[in-house]
């Protein structure tokens, strides 16, 4: 769990000020099975480093996630162009038995691809308990631990340190990011590689695509907060680019071991703080703008999709009240509540196609373009009006 005493991973300096502050919300990822089911309840708030524009997450009282338990696959979201990092990754080796290490590893699905590619000596870290098992069972190796310093003295003696690191998706959400990048450079060999992939805090900052400020993300890093921390913490940058992915961006970066340096001297991006600044007070105008519009809105209302993107996006704009119900084919979300707060039921697109009555969509299935064209055709040809919620930013 990160301190607000902590001075920022980016620049060292250890004055925030608040971005926004949600109040107590439900914990996301949650599913009822009963209306009368108890939820967790979360303080939830960010704040941003006033020298260099870095956001992180207010701490408050809760523990730290415990990964664990989870059990959500992220096969299902490989992005477009992983065969642009897996190519870029087969001109990096050079032995069978060089080890390729893979951080947050989930069910192995990314590592499926490079073992594809010929990969023998592989291993991944993967706190989730069943997801490790997965990842197991289709023969990858795995360590069911979290990755820290402590970690990875241990596992550098048992396997020596890795040639290529790859790290996508796990930095946002790691509780320490200092610690984390020292065992990160401890586990990457003199003549190694890292692999970082993140999500663009531009798309939250920038383009106000509210619903990415996660609970469970910790930190949100642009490509030039992530570049200044992998140098810090001893690496050349070899590559970096911004990609989009899913309606939102992902910043990647290759890395090689460098020399160590101090905390980069304070640049203060001015434009970058300029978009904190105002963030909470354009996020509120354009919730305001929706609730208003909202009011017009035949019931009954319903959101696409049942995942965190969609329920922090109608909890963080208020619109809880106004949705009958959400739509998600996850066999696992079917017949389930998700509290909005109030306990919103969980329907399937069949269901809806098949004419359970609706008045008005939104299209919240962020970046899921194909589903949104499923659905669109039937159901405006039966008078449905469907709302693409962040055109009300115009
Ligand atoms: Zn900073």
């Amino acid at each position: 769990m990160i301190s607000i005493q902590n001075p920022c991973p980016v620049c060292s300096n250890k004055r925030f000020a608040e971005l926004i502050d949600f109040g107590e919300v439900p914990q996301s990822g949650i599913l009822l099975f009963s209306p009368s089911e108890h939820f967790p309840m979360i303080r939830l708030a960010f704040e941003y480093c006033l020298a260099c524009a870095f956001i992180r997450q207010r701490p408050w009282d809760q523990s730290s996630w415990d990964y664990r338990k989870v059990n959500r696959p992220t096969r299902g979201q490989m992005p477009v162009y992983v065969n642009e990092v897996i190519d870029f990754f087969n001109q990096s080796q050079s032995k069978d038995s060089d080890l390729v290490l893979e951080i947050g590893g989930n069910d192995g699905a990314f590592m499926d691809q490079l073992a594809i590619a010929g990969l023998k000596c592989r291993l991944i870290i993967e706190p989730s308990l069943s997801l490790a098992e997965v990842a197991r069972k289709k023969g990858h190796p795995v360590e069911n631990v979290y990755f820290n310093l402590i970690e990875a003295e241990r596992l550098r003696k048992r396997y020596g340190p890795a040639k290529v690191v790859f790290c996508r998706h796990v930095l946002e959400h790691v509780p320490d990011p200092e610690d984390f990048f020292r065992a990160l450079r401890l586990m990457t060999a003199v003549e190694g590689m890292v692999f970082l992939e993140t999500p663009d805090v531009y798309g939250i900052t920038q383009r106000l695509l509210g619903h990415e400020l996660w609970d469970e993300h910790l930190s949100f890093y642009s490509l030039d907060h992530l570049s200044r921390l992998t140098k810090r913490f001893g690496f050349d940058i070899y590559w970096k680019a911004v990609r989009p992915h899913r309606g939102g961006f992902n910043i990647l970066l290759w890395a090689r071991p460098g020399e160590l340096r101090e905390a980069a001297s304070i640049n203060t991006a001015e434009k970058d703080l300029a978009l904190c600044r105002s963030f909470k007070e354009r996020w509120l105008k354009f919730s305001l703008k929706i609730r208003q519009d909202a009011c017009h809105w035949k019931r009954p209302v319903a959101c696409l999709g049942a995942s965190h993107p969609q329920s922090n996006f109608v909890v963080f704009s208020g619109l809880g009240d106004r949705i009958d119900f959400l739509v998600d084919d996850d066999p696992e979300k079917l017949n389930s509540f998700v509290p909005l707060p109030n306990l919103t039921p969980v329907l399937s697109t069949e269901q809806l196609l098949d004419g359970h009555p609706l008045g008005t969509l939104l299209l919240t299935a962020f970046g899921c373009q194909d589903w949104i064209d499923k659905v669109q055709k039937p159901l405006v040809r039966r008078g449905v009006r469907l709302i693409d919620p962040y055109l009300f930013l115009a």
